[in-house]
C-alpha cells in the first residue's frame, strides 16, 4: 500500500537537510511512524505548523517501495494547542507528552488506547488559565498520564491487592517495590520501598476513573500529587533506564511556583 492515511499526532522532529526535516507522527491506524516533510525548514512550507509537538492532524503519508523513509504529501491540521496564541506551559507540557509518548510506544505497532489518551490530554489543555492556575493543573495532568501510560504498557502494579497475602488493601497505606514491581500490604511490607499513602491510593483510584480534564482541575493536595510523581518517575526511570529529557527542565522551570517535594514517610 503506497499511501498510509489516517489520524496522526506530531511527536517531534529532527533536521534532515537544509530544506527537509524528518517528522515521528504517532498515528491511530499504524503506531509510530517517521517520514520525510519535504521543504518542512522553509518559513513559508506548506505544512505550516502541522508539526508542533502534539498537533492532532490528517495525514498522507506516502512509502516508495524499498525506501527506508515515507514522504509526507498531505497534513490536515484538525486540532493545534497554539491556536489563539501560545501559551509557554502549554507549549512545554505539550513537548513533554510527547516524549512521553514518544519513548513508551513502538515504530509500527498501533495503540488505540494511548492514541485515545493522547487526543483527551489534548483536550484537557485546550484550558484557558492563567500561569499560577495552569502549572499545577499541568502538573496534575502529567502525572495522570504518567500513570495511565505506565499501566497500558503493563507497569503499573496493582495496589488493590497485597502481593504476598493476597489481602484487599483498601483504602490502607501500602509498600511498593520497583524491582519486583509489586505492592505488599502494611502487614507483609518491611521498611523498604516506597510508601504510598491511603491519600495517594485515593488519588490514584481517581487517576483511573477520571476523564484527564476532571482529574486535573480537582485541587489536590500538593503533597499527594509529589508523592504520585514519586512513583511515576521512578516507574519511568526505571523502564526506560534514564528520565525524560524533558523532565527535569520543567522541575526547573517551575521550582517555587507550584507543588512542595514530597517528604519520604
Ligand atoms: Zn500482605
Amino acid at each position: 500500500m503506497p499511501f498510509l492515511n489516517g489520524e496522526a499526532l506530531t511527536l517531534r522532529t529532527y533536521d534532515l537537510d537544509e530544506a527537509d526535516k524528518i517528522v515521528v507522527f504517532f498515528t491511530q491506524r499504524y503506531g509510530k511512524i517517521r517520514a520525510v516533510a519535504p521543504g518542512a525548514k522553509r518559513t513559508r512550507s506548506r505544512f505550516g505548523s502541522a508539526f508542533e509537538p502534539l498537533t492532532y492532524l490528517q495525514l498522507s503519508v506516502y512509502e516508495k517501495e524499498g525506501a527506508e523513509l515515507g514522504r509526507v504529501s498531505h497534513t490536515d491540521i484538525l486540532y493545534s494547542p497554539y491556536t489563539g496564541g501560545g501559551h509557554l506551559y502549554r507549549t512545554i507540557y505539550c513537548s513533554y507528552f510527547c516524549e512521553l509518548i514518544n519513548e513508551f510506544t513502538q515504530a509500527r505497532d498501533a495503540n488505540d488506547h494511548i492514541f485515545r489518551l493522547a487526543l483527551a490530554t489534548l483536550q484537557a489543555l485546550d484550558t484557558q488559565l492563567d500561569d499560577e492556575a495552569m502549572i499545577p493543573y499541568a502538573e496534575r495532568l502529567a502525572r495522570y498520564v504518567e500513570a495511565w501510560m505506565l499501566k497500558l504498557e503493563g507497569y503499573w502494579p496493582s495496589s488493590a491487592v497485597c502481593a504476598r497475602c493476597q489481602a484487599n488493601t483498601g483504602a490502607e497505606p501500602v509498600r511498593f517495590y520497583l524491582n519486583s514491581a509489586t505492592v505488599l500490604c502494611r502487614r507483609c511490607s518491611d521498611k523498604g520501598g516506597l510508601a504510598i499513602s491511603s491519600e495517594a491510593q485515593a488519588v490514584i483510584h481517581d487517576i483511573f476513573h477520571q476523564h484527564p480534564a476532571e482529574f486535573a482541575a480537582e485541587p489536590l493536595n500538593s503533597a499527594r500529587i509529589g508523592e504520585i510523581e514519586q512513583i511515576t518517575h521512578r516507574l519511568i526511570v526505571h523502564h526506560l533506564d534514564r528520565p525524560l529529557k524533558s523532565h527535569a527542565p520543567i522541575k526547573q522551570l517551575i521550582k517555587g511556583v507550584k507543588v512542595s517535594p514530597w517528604q519520604p514517610h
